[in-house]
């Protein structure tokens, strides 16, 4: 098991949470907040009691994909009540953080949130804390955790510190993208929690007009060899290598992100719509 460094405090549940599910990536941008976001809802939407932590403490995005914003109040205990919105608790540094002052600029339109995070280490290391151990949740099956991309401080202190019973690792087709999902994995593999599998985000592109599917990711497309096939390469080669568990595809579809920039993630968005093939998506992975 992965060795454990003296003075740190023994791993512990969360409280008040039945499952931990970590949602992670190897690298940023390839849409592992917005599978989180929309699993975690999906999870709900199922009628199971869910929550969803950000524990992107530079770069919270669960507050624009929930369209959630201000302080969030404490309980008798002092800990921090979680903000709800489409049945799903949330909390995430971003409800903790001084908002930039808008002032608008001579076009009238408002800045984005300029926040300057230029934190150190120690203080990164309290507020993760009490991310972790000082949140209210009330009782929860299912509490889905937004990591970080990549396999660095804050994975490490989280898992460290909390118990998490599964992993789901978010990738897109891509060459680099995917060894560092497999490198990710064996970061699982090595603190002893069970990876649930695989999500490959961004595989095909749907075209809305004529619907002809085509694979702008292509982990091969730069090269004509026939030697590096989806046979031998390739996110499902590499689950079957690893025996990971292939989760599922989502497409990459305009309304996907025009649903997570509006605040409203697509399971939502789309709610009742079975003929919506990235809301299928998003619900087959959950
Ligand atoms: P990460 O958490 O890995 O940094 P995000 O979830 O923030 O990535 O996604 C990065 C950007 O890609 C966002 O603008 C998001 O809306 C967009 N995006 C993610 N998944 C898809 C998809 N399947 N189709 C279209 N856009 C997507």
């Amino acid at each position: 098991s992965f060795p454990r460094r003296r003075g740190l405090p023994e791993k512990r549940k969360i409280r008040d949470v039945n499952k931990v599910i970590a949602v992670s990536s190897a690298k940023g941008g390839v849409g592992k907040s917005t599978v989180a976001v929309n699993l975690a809802l999906s999870l709900a939407r199922r009628g199971i009691r869910t929550g969803i932590l950000d524990t992107d403490i530079f770069g919270p995005s669960i507050p624009t994909l929930l369209n959630l914003s201000g302080e969030p109040r404490l309980d008798e205990n002092n800990c921090l009540l979680p903000l709800t919105n489409y049945g799903l608790k949330s909390m995430s540094m971003g409800y903790l953080l001084p908002q930039a002052e808008a002032t608008p600029d001579s076009f009238g339109n408002l800045p984005m949130d300029t926040t300057p995070i230029s934190w150190r280490g120690l203080m990164v290391t309290k507020a993760m804390h009490q991310l972790l151990h000082s949140v209210s949740w009330g009782p929860l099956d299912v509490l889905v955790l937004d990591l970080p991309p990549g396999t660095g401080d804050v994975q490490l202190t989280i898992n460290q510190e909390v118990v998490v019973d599964g992993a789901v690792i978010v990738t897109t087709p891509q060459d680099i993208a995917l060894r560092d999902a497999v490198r990710g994995y064996g970061m699982f593999r090595k603190m002893d929690v069970p990876v649930l599998g695989m999500v490959r985000n961004m595989a095909y592109f749907a075209c809305p007009n004529c619907g002809h599917e085509t694979k702008i990711f292509s982990h091969n497309s730069s090269s004509s060899s026939s030697t590096h096939d989806e046979n031998d390469w390739g996110v499902l080669a590499e689950c079957r290598r690893h025996g990971i568990d292939f989760l599922g595809d989502i497409p990459l579809d305009a309304r996907v992100c025009e649903d997570a920039d509006r605040g409203m993630p697509t399971v939502v968005a789309e709610e009742g719509d079975d003929s919506s093939a990235r809301r299928r998506a998003f619900l087959a992975i959950a």
